[in-house]
């Protein structure tokens, strides 16, 4: 069986055999990482970029406490803390929620399982535990997180600030995994939250951007240690579509990767795995990079830029193209990230989603855009959480992405008014461009709620940078951070 490998690899050669060596010029030996938006100056604060290299900052005090009452003094000023404070993870997200030239706290030295009950298959843990490290860490207490996202490089409390997500009808966010928190509030108190105690901050601390404090620990609801398989295919997106809805039903996670351009899309399906299931053919973590060798070449060539693109992916795939992946849930779960990218996601409603891709495929065939990165089409269930992009409603998570090497922002602006017409939510984490005054009609439950709680436990603004408060509505008057 060809594996999506051979599939893309084949497809290049094929596309090289097809284009003319004079129309290649330039299309060769890129590179996906972008440029530093910054540099180091001697002398000068260290920047903090973050992974996608479109955020950059120069912190005046970086510190990392290793201990929360290290972190509520840090709260209340001391070593140097002043200014915007601003928590950071993994510097995972593609939007500026992470920016300050006042102090930078990171998390990363708050790691690990705190305590563990197997009864109700709850953990506490610390919440600068990266999920990479987490996952070894929950198997050995015969625990595995329900659901994660592809990837498992954030650290869970950035993860939870965001209502990062994966895919599946019967799973929600991995800030619906959170039965309680610690939040070190701005003036350096400790609360100890849940549904039903401080239940109004556990609400709002649960999707919070940072806003509220640092959360300090997490009690997680777990699953007994589970094992998955799972198949990528490379099929129809009509064809998809139109077997969406029992796709999710019939599977545990479900999600597909439209790619521009062409009919076809990635499928990938993953379910508990069986007595027997193993692993076919290996992952490719240069897909991206291959994807992009055969798009540059016959986009090149006049006239018959799509038509060739799709005829040689589709002879290239010869109706196969089937790679399996089994093993414990947290080695299935996440897929290495090789190619540097810059990511915008909105979710839409469930009953949405369908007409919103088509409408972007359509928009970007029509207006021509040269991309060829593939989409994310994910659905996640809806919560209780006022901030989440899935309150209220279940949703369909719509991601697109650009190599990070290329300017992002041409195609963005022509797909995000899409996501506008169809109620899109923007994730917290990725790129938009919404202000207050669209942010709060897409909350009509608690943004206001969020806000007030905001202002109480942090009068002063110390927590908010100029991101936050454009998000917020807030002045800049209230703090000189950046
Ligand atoms: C390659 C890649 C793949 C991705 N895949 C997915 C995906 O599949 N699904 C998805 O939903 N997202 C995905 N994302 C986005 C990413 O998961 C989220 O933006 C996530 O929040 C990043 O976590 P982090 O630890 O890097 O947080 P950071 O980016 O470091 O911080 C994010 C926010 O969390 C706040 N924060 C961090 N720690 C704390 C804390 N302890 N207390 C309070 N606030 C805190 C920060 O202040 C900031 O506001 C992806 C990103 C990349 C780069």
């Amino acid at each position: 069986m060809k594996n999506r490998r051979d599939f893309l690899k084949t497809a290049a050669v094929a596309s090289a055999t097809i284009a003319t060596t004079g129309l290649l010029t330039g299309c060769d030996g890129f590179d996906a990482d972008p440029q530093s938006p910054v540099v180091f100056t001697p002398g000068k604060p260290l920047p903090w970029i973050n992974w996608a290299g479109n955020q950059s900052c120069f912190p005046s005090a970086r510190l990392a406490p290793a201990h929360e009452d290290e972190l509520v003094a840090m709260l209340k000023g001391a070593n140097g803390a002043g200014g915007t404070i601003r928590a950071v993870g993994a510097s995972h997200s593609f939007s500026a929620v992470v920016p300050t030239n006042d102090t930078l706290i990171t998390t990363d030295l708050l790691s690990g399982v705190i305590s563990h009950d197997p009864t109700s298959v709850q953990a506490e843990i610390w919440a600068g535990t990266r999920m990479h490290n987490l996952g070894p860490m929950l198997h050995e207490i015969g625990q595995a997180l329900p659901n994660q996202p592809d990837m498992d490089y954030p650290a869970m409390g950035g993860a939870i600030a965001c209502s990062a997500h994966a895919t599946g009808k019967g799973f929600g966010s991995m800030s619906s995994y959170v039965t309680g928190l610690t939040l070190a509030t701005p003036s350096g108190e400790l609360l100890e939250c849940s549904a039903t105690s401080h239940a109004a901050v556990f609400q709002a601390a649960r999707t919070s951007l940072g806003a509220l404090g640092i959360v300090s620990r997490l009690t997680l609801q777990n699953l007994p240690a589970f094992k998955l398989v799972e198949t990528n295919r490379v099929e129809k997106t009509e064809d998809v579509l139109d077997d969406f809805a029992a796709r999710i039903a019939h599977h545990r996670h479900f999600e597909f990767l439209p790619l521009p351009h062409t009919s076809l899309c990635a499928t990938v399906t993953t379910d508990i795995a069986k007595d027997g299931d193993v692993n076919v053919g290996e992952e490719d973590s240069s897909a991206a990079h291959t994807l992009r060798k055969v798009y540059n070449a016959l986009s090149w060539l006049p006239a018959i830029g799509d038509a060739a693109y799709e005829k040689v992916l589709t002879m290239a795939l010869g109706g196969a193209g089937s790679e399996i992946r089994t093993g414990q849930s947290f080695e299935v779960f996440p897929h290495v990230r090789t190619t540097r990218f810059r990511e915008m996601e909105y979710t839409v409603p469930a009953e949405l989603g369908a007409a919103c891709v088509r409408e972007i495929l359509q928009t970007i065939k029509d207006k021509k855009i040269p991309v060829c990165f593939p989409l994310e089409y994910r659905y996640v269930k809806a919560d209780d959480i006022w901030l989440s992009m899935f309150e209220g409603r279940d949703g369909i998570a719509i991601s697109v992405h650009q190599y990070g090497d290329l300017d992002y922002k041409a195609y963005f602006s022509q797909i995000e008014p899409i996501f506008w017409k169809y109620q899109g939510r923007p994730h917290w984490g990725k790129i938009h461009t919404l202000k207050e005054p669209q942010l709060a009609a897409l909350y009509p439950h608690h943004w206001q709620d969020f806000k007030e709680l905001r202002q109480s436990l942090d009068p002063a603004g110390r927590m908010l940078n100029a991101h936050l408060k454009s998000l917020f509505g807030i002045q800049n008057s209230v703090n000189s951070g950046s």
